[in-house]
């Protein structure tokens, strides 16, 4: 068969030349899940609902009155004035839109037994189409998080819907683009009894390291992408919604820099984070006194030296060694971590199976001091205290997906990064990255 005919007969069954915007609000009905409590642990499907139906349930069953929810506070005050923006008819939507999330999450939670983690979100394009997911675990090491699978049905669902002619002319393509960023996340924990947050841990939810990278290196998410979680102020009981914007939870989104320098490292100004400076105290206490800050900033510094001395290196790489691995990208960085124990360094850079499947300098350097170490009783012994870094990738400088994992056994929230920016050495932690990173 002719495969332009077919094109042309599948665009003409769509609607071609329709608006796709408008052609999304048509097709906006769903069929919706039944709600909590289910008589067995079966999934059964209610049929269409409309969302006062939905709300309705949801009061009976939560004792929660979606409609008095009229409340948006913002985690951050600064954000307040955006908060506030939100209209009530909106505010009342994002709360039954939390509570769907809740439910899905609580039928993984029966459907599940890998993770005990249950996380559920509904996520909105700027188009106003929404979309709920939680997370898929099909095996023990391999699961996918909730965030990325609603990202996925809508990407999916969205494009299908619209016309295949609206993808031959380069303006609607350029707003196609701009209609598939998302504006919305909602999310909820089913880990809980209940599908609202004592103030102290909604503060503390946060995407994990590996969606946190999706987002942050990804195109279809903006520093002022919403993300809400239904909340009980634990002194009055009453129900809000939490605000935040994604540029709380990466601070540096689109703002991460290459790391060189022609000046030489040793000239080059140091400059502490407020978090780095807490964990230069923490360190300095009771220990020896070349532990002072000054021995910090020399090893600092002889960890960018090492790091750019790998990534100047002429000529082609010898094979079969970790730190001088020949990339299929153009762009290197390498990473220079110091370890706790005798002061162990290593310098490693990315291994790239293929573009697509690479290991993280990060990890290549815990690897490579994990098999130095091999001997040690308790593996969680062997801790990363800094990482120097010497590059021309800026989005991976660091890389976000690395740093949960390495927070999460060989070292902890405030482990030290360092990289050259504008001819100033900064110094900071994982956590001035990914303030609220869920360990
Ligand atoms: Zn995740």
């Amino acid at each position: 068969m002719n495969p332009s005919r077919t094109i042309h007969n599948h665009a003409g069954k769509l609607g071609a030349g329709s608006d796709p915007i408008a052609f999304l609000h048509q097709k906006n009905t769903r069929t919706l899940p039944s709600l909590l409590p289910l008589p067995s642990d079966l999934i059964r499907f209610s049929g269409r609902e409309t969302d006062k139906q939905i709300a309705q349930r949801f009061k009976k069953e939560f004792e929660i009155d979606v409609d008095q929810i009229r409340e948006v506070r913002s985690l951050f005050p600064e954000a307040q004035p955006i908060a506030d923006k939100l209209k009530p008819k909106d505010i009342r939507k994002i709360a039954i839109e939390a509570l769907r999330a809740y439910t899905q999450a609580w039928k993984n939670s029966k459907l599940t037994n890998f993770s005990n983690h249950y996380w559920g979100y509904s996520m909105q394009l700027q188009t106003g189409h929404w979309e709920l997911a939680t997370n898929i675990e099909h095996a023990r090491d391999c699961a996918y998080c909730g965030e990325r699978a609603a990202f996925d049905r809508l990407w999916n669902n969205k494009i299908e819907q619209v016309p295949v002619e609206k993808f031959k002319d380069k303006r609607s393509l350029e707003h196609l683009r701009k209609t598939l960023q998302v504006k919305t996340i909602v999310m909820a924990d089913a880990e809980t009894e209940i599908p609202y947050y004592s103030s102290v841990k909604a503060g503390k939810m946060s995407p994990c390291s590996e969606c946190l990278d999706t987002i942050n290196a990804g195109r279809y998410y903006s520093p002022e992408t919403q993300m809400m979680m239904l909340c009980r102020d634990p002194s009055s009981g009453e129900f809000y919604l939490g605000f935040r914007q994604m540029k709380d939870f990466l601070p540096v989104m689109g703002k991460q820099q290459v790391s060189l320098s022609d000046k030489p490292i040793e000239s080059l100004p140091l400059q502490f984070s407020e978090r780095a400076k807490t964990f230069l105290n923490k360190k300095g206490k009771g220990k020896s006194n070349q532990r002072d800050t000054s021995w910090w900033e020399s090893q600092i510094k002889n960890h960018l030296k090492a790091a750019q001395a790998e990534y100047r290196k002429p000529g082609e790489p010898p094979k079969g060694t970790l730190k001088n691995i020949k990339h299929l990208d153009s762009k290197q960085v390498y990473v220079a971590t110091l370890f706790n124990r005798g002061d162990y360094s290593q310098v490693a850079t990315r291994v790239e199976n293929s573009k697509r499947w690479n290991t993280p300098a990060e990890i290549c350097a815990e690897i490579m001091a994990v098999h130095q170490f091999s001997n040690l009783k308790n593996q969680g012994e062997l801790e990363v205290n800094l990482m120097a870094y010497y590059g021309d990738d800026p989005v991976r400088i660091p890389n976000l997906k690395s740093l949960g994992p390495i927070a999460a056994l060989r070292g902890n929230p405030e482990t030290l990064l360092a990289m050259i920016e504008n001819g100033t050495i900064h110094v900071r932690t994982i956590r001035d990255y990914m303030p609220y990173l869920y360990l």
